[in-house]
């Protein structure tokens, strides 16, 4: 695995792979790896001769300052554990290499899609990732890039914006990785105390009792259990019942082809969040 810090080096590393005809695939990850990362880069490597990782903790698209210097950094596990099956990793040395000196920030329409859940919690995130995934999309233009379906309303904005600033990048969305527990794999499970930890097992039990028992009961009905279930044991910031497609409201379940349930709440101070679909 070839590591690099500079753009100008990746692209020419890049370019004289792709002049072999090689295809490329890419996976932007903010570090701190696990399993969950792995297996999009795992993927990335079954569909296209070469992988490229990028690992950097965007700024702008943190709205608590604290919530970025709280992010685990962890560079050296990261590399070992991707080597095996990553061919170029990113790791750039100053913000500055990714957007350049001035930092200009461009105000993307995604329809009100970023506004909605976590747009509406965490204020700016979705322009800030939405600027960096931009920057890194156009810098690797890799024929895949694959995204984690946890980060589903993410997922859906990055698909936005290709379109938007029409790159041929075919976007590839991961399944959800867990802990055996179910709790959905997250660099921030390592601030989580061993109890917290597993405590927070409740979201994907609450999360699975909706799907599996959503048609006896109303919309309204079962959100209000699985928060009850959840609530007690983590602070929920959320839980919504929403159509996967507009991810707006709607009042009853034949009002939606395919149902989004998505999940954020705090436990040990730690923001976690997780979602199903069906
Ligand atoms: P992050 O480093 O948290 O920005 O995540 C980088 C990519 O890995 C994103 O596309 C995430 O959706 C994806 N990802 C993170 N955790 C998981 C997981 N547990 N299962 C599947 N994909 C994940």
């Amino acid at each position: 695995m070839k590591v690099t810090n500079f753009k100008k080096e990746l692209t020419s590393l890049i370019e004289e792979k792709k002049n072999k005809g090689k295809t490329v695939g890419f996976v932007p990850t903010m570090g701190a790896l696990h399993n969950g990362h792995l297996s999009l880069i795992k993927k990335a490597s079954e569909e296209c001769d070469i992988v490229v990782c990028s690992i950097f903790v965007n700024p702008t698209q943190f709205n608590v300052s604290s919530d970025l210097d709280k992010y685990p950094r962890t560079l050296e596990a990261d590399k070992k554990l991707i080597e095996d099956y990553c061919d170029i990793l990113f790791f750039p040395e100053s913000p500055e290499e990714v957007y350049g000196a001035k930092m200009e920030m461009i105000e993307f329409d995604f329809e009100g899609l970023e506004n909605e859940l976590e747009g509406e919690f965490r204020p700016g995130h979705f322009q800030g990732m939405a600027n960096v995934v931009a920057k890194f999309l156009t810098i690797v233009n890799s024929d895949k890039a694959y995204f984690g379906l946890k980060d589903f309303q993410q997922y859906k904005i990055v698909c936005k914006l290709v379109e938007l600033i029409k790159l041929d990048t075919e976007i590839v969305g991961c399944a959800i990785i867990r802990e055996e527990n179910g709790l959905a794999r997250s660099s921030r499970n390592e601030l989580l105390t061993k109890e917290g930890r597993e405590a927070a097992s409740v979201i994907s039990y609450a999360m699975n009792y909706i799907l599996k028992y959503h048609s006896c009961f109303t919309v309204i009905e079962i959100q209000k259990k699985a928060k009850a279930m959840i609530s007690g044991i983590i602070e929920v910031e959320y839980l919504e019942i929403r159509d996967s497609n507009s991810l707006l409201n709607f009042e009853n379940w034949e009002d939606s082809k395919e149902v989004f349930v998505s999940f954020a709440g705090h436990i040990d101070g730690v923001r976690l969040i997780d979602n199903v679909r069906f």
